[in-house]
């Protein structure tokens, strides 16, 4: 089923996104986890396509099980790193023929130790030139990535909602944003995606913190902020790590909840592979129904 079909029922999306295990034995973890959290109903879920090397692969492999032996929708991720354009019709190709109906249509990441990105060989230069491809060939549904906080690379916000006009036209049917750990930046980003036509779904993206070191270093390099008052929070409780689990569990379920009342059409985690915290906060969440607050 196209994801765009699932908005404005009764209940917001919830959706997984994971990454493809290096190993078969991974993979298998990876695939029980998964099947762990079916009772929660996701609306979806999704899995990465890889910088490059052996797991991308994986990632159509993946999708194609967890719609056909989970009946979970999946939504595989994919990137113009490294192809060509008729390298990228044979993986939309392989994507389509097995059943998949959704696709998050990325650029990719410049490769480790470059800033800019070079567009492959006879390749795109740009997650808009993706989307276009896909929607003039395919019938799948297409997600496009947004970023609230700007993209590394942006020149500013003024162009980076240009941008995302951009990707929008050329046949996006909803985003999902880089992770933020403050709502206004969703908030403004959205009235001001709003202020110039953009009028997809955009889905917040919330990461609950696991680790201290690790969202530190990945926030600097996505351009992302950490609030001061949830990062000395963090720092006070460095040499606990069920402390800081916590703490990563409390802090999203609070901005999951206040992003529900606002009528966000849904949440997507970055689960990292590990489900304890998405599992927590999902069930407060169901409990709670904090979109049904809307209205007060
Ligand atoms: P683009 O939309 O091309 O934007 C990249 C930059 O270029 C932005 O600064 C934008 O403003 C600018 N830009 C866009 N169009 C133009 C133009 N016409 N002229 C000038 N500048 C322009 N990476 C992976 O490798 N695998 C994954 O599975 C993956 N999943 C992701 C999932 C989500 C929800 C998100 C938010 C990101 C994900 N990423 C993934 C990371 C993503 O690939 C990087 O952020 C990448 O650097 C940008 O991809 P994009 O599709 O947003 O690029």
């Amino acid at each position: 089923m196209r994801i765009d079909q699932l908005f404005g029922g009764g209940r917001p999306l919830f959706s997984f996104e994971f990454f493809p295990p290096k190993t078969d034995a991974g993979v298998e973890r990876l695939f029980a986890t998964i099947a762990a959290l079916r009772d929660l109903d996701p609306s979806f879920v999704s899995v990465t396509y890889g910088a490059g090397g052996g797991t991308r692969t994986r990632t159509v492999d993946l999708v194609a099980r967890i719609k056909h032996d989970l009946a979970i929708e999946p939504m595989a991720h994919f990137t113009c790193v490294g192809a060509s354009r008729s390298e990228l019709r044979a993986v939309l190709d392989t994507i389509r023929d097995a059943g998949v109906d959704n696709v998050l249509a990325l650029r990719g990441d410049p490769p480790a130790g470059e800033t800019a990105f070079t567009p492959p060989r006879e390749g795109l230069a740009h997650g808009a030139e993706l989307a276009a491809m896909i929607k003039d060939g395919y019938d799948l549904c297409i997600g496009g990535a947004c970023y609230p906080e700007g993209h590394p690379e942006s020149t500013g916000m003024d162009a980076e909602l240009r941008h995302t006009g951009v990707k929008v036209a050329a046949g996006v049917d909803f985003l999902i944003t880089q992770l933020f750990f403050d709502n206004r930046h969703y908030f403004d980003f959205v009235r001001r995606a709003r202020a110039i036509g953009i009028d997809v779904p955009i889905i917040p993206g919330i990461m609950p913190v696991t680790n201290v070191e690790q969202i530190t270093r990945f926030t600097s390099r996505i351009g992302a902020t950490i609030p001061d008052a949830l990062l000395r929070a963090l720092n006070d409780r460095s040499d606990d790590a069920e402390a800081v689990v916590q703490m990563g569990v409390a802090w999203s379920t609070l901005q999951c909840a206040e992003l529900l009342a606002a009528g966000a059409p849904g949440i997507h985690f970055y689960t990292l592979n590990r489900s304890p915290s998405t599992r927590a906060i999902v069930s407060a969440l169901l409990v709670a129904e904090p979109w049904r607050r809307r209205a007060d």
